[in-house]
């Protein structure tokens, strides 16, 4: 496939590519880095480059941040009611559902991302969030208070207000670039904020058109800023910068151990979305096909590169053999291929880079005597695709059983009380979500509060809803993503005393 050929079928509606290098959005202006220079972006299931996007520094980041903070005074967005960011909202939601055929193409151009996830994900998923956080323009609240102020004199009248933050600094990986764009954007956008967003280098391109159809949908200039790069030059100004007010990370804890740490230098506020060893526990009660069907899609769903992902599970030894034999079945079943043909199932790793780290997993468990149950080779000899994979009989010391793998790689074993299970579950530094598999209510009320995670399931795994917070404990992270909680997050809380 010529990928500049935009009559493929493929590439049908994405018109954005028809130029092979798309500038950033600065002030609503598309443009190069100041510096000229490029990055590619390659297809990870053919290896080609597709496009390239600019290779922004300091220099860039600075003219994104002085566009938002002009934008976030003006009273061309300051001077909007709520009810009127609620409109703009909602116009970019229409527009991101009437490109849903070009965003989708493009995700799956740059990530390898099963086209039919992308539009349900990415676009469709990403607009509803953008109607849900529309609502929450109009319903920011603050408090009136009755005090105890004991200056006589005056009366005394005391409340609370929401205010926007300021500007905010969003950077985002490359395992769901629209959706999570849209996770930051939306929220700040409702709340009255300004936003520079630096996409993933490997996967800027929906971002990229995600800030015209911004400014299609009426969202005055400089209100959403993209400016591409590597997380070393564009990432690392964004977050040192002092004009940001707020920083909005998704990634690896590593690196967002560096935001925080940046963001608390400046006493700017930030919200941590990190990486997760998501445990699953199966009940002896447990629906054994239900379970696996669950856990196939918590860790076989776009090749398993979600933070959430449900990468340990633990079995009642009553259940152990039929679970990861219905197990095996679903992953050696699964047809894998292009994110484009409409009958794959499981597609490619998003880079070449990810890809070697992933074998690097399986080698290891393999190494460390785990049992292999299914998958665990390269396919195809171009590509990064690799087999969905089970090691079953894996000890808490494995790697594959400590470290995100962040690829499709389940690690299973037995348990035979379930204390034993609980404590595995939560012997992990990570703690951003869990499930339990039961069918009793008493287990699950009794359980769930003791597993240590942000997120907790009940026959279900990697379930999302705009309403529900997502977000981690321990290593995996701080604040929430989604739901009140995130759009609470970009405002401030201002206590306002008056002498009447
Ligand atoms: P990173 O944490 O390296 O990258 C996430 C984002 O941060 C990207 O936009 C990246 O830019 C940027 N970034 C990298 N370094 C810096 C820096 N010093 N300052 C500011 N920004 C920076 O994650 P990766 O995408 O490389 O994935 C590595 C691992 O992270 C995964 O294998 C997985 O374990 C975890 N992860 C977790 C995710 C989650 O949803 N919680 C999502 C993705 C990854 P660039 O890509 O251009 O380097």
């Amino acid at each position: 496939m010529n990928p500049f050929d935009l009559s493929s079928q493929q590439l049908q509606g994405a018109k954005f590519l028809s130029e092979r290098r798309v500038g950033n959005v600065i002030g609503g202006v598309s443009g190069p880095a100041l510096s000229g220079r490029w990055l590619p972006v390659t297809d990870p299931a053919t290896e080609m480059v597709v496009a390239e996007a600019p290779d922004s520094d300091a220099a860039d980041i600075d003219r994104a941040v002085a566009s938002a903070q002009r934008a976030f005074g003006s009273d061309a967005w300051r001077g909007l009611r709520p009810a009127d960011r609620e409109k703009l909202l909602f116009r970019l939601s229409e527009l991101i559902e009437r490109h849903a055929d070009e965003l989708s193409a493009l995700e799956t151009l740059q990530s390898g991302k099963l086209q039919g996830i992308a539009r349900a994900i990415d676009v469709q998923a990403g607009a509803e969030f953008v109607r849900y956080m529309a609502g929450w323009a109009t319903k920011l609240e603050g408090q009136t208070l009755d005090n105890s102020i004991p200056i006589p004199g005056p009366q005394w009248v005391t409340y609370t207000r929401r205010e926007p933050v300021g500007v905010v600094g969003a950077i985002v990986p490359w395992n769901f670039p629209l959706a999570i764009a849209l996770w930051k954007i939306a929220p700040a956008l409702a709340a009255g904020c300004t936003v520079v967003l630096k996409p993933s280098e490997d996967t800027p391109l929906t971002a990229l058109r995600l800030a015209h159809l911004a400014l299609e949908a009426g969202i005055p200039e400089g209100v959403l800023n993209v400016v591409c790069g590597r997380g070393a030059t564009a990432g690392a100004a964004l977050i040192a910068h002092p004009g940001v007010r707020k920083l909005s990370f998704t990634g690896s804890t590593a690196v967002g151990k560096v935001v925080g740490h940046a963001a608390v230098e400046n006493m700017a506020r930030f919200t941590l979305e990190l990486g997760g060893k998501s445990p699953a526990v199966v009940m002896e009660d447990a629906d054994p096909s239900q379970v696996a069907q669950g856990i196939a899609m918590g860790i076989f769903f776009h090749q398993g590169q979600v933070c959430t992902a449900s990468s340990r599970l633990l079995v009642h030894r009553s259940l152990y053999r039929r679970v990861l034999d219905e197990l095996a079945g679903i992953a050696q079943g699964m047809r894998i291929g292009s994110g484009f043909d409409a009958a794959t199932q499981f597609g490619p790793l998003t880079s070449k880079a990810h890809f070697a780290r992933v074998m690097d997993f399986i080698a290891s468990a393999k190494a460390e005597g785990a049992t292999l149950v299914a998958g665990g080779e390269r396919v195809h000899d171009a590509g990064c695709f690799v087999q969905p994979t089970i090691f079953a009989d894996t000890t808490a010391q494995m790697r594959v059983v400590r470290e995100e793998v962040f690829g499709p790689v389940l690690a299973v074993a037995p348990f035979d009380d379930v204390e034993d299970a609980i404590a595995a579950a939560n012997d992990t530094p990570y703690g951003l979500a869990a499930s339990l598999w039961t069918q009793s209510l008493s287990h699950a009320h009794r359980i769930v509060p003791r597993l240590q995670a942000g997120v907790v399931w009940v026959n279900a795994h990697n379930v999302l809803d705009a309403g529900l917070p997502l977000g981690g404990i321990k290593q995996s992270g701080t604040g929430r993503d989604l739901g009140r909680a995130a759009v609470e997050g970009f405002t401030e809380l201002k206590s306002v005393c008056m002498a009447v």
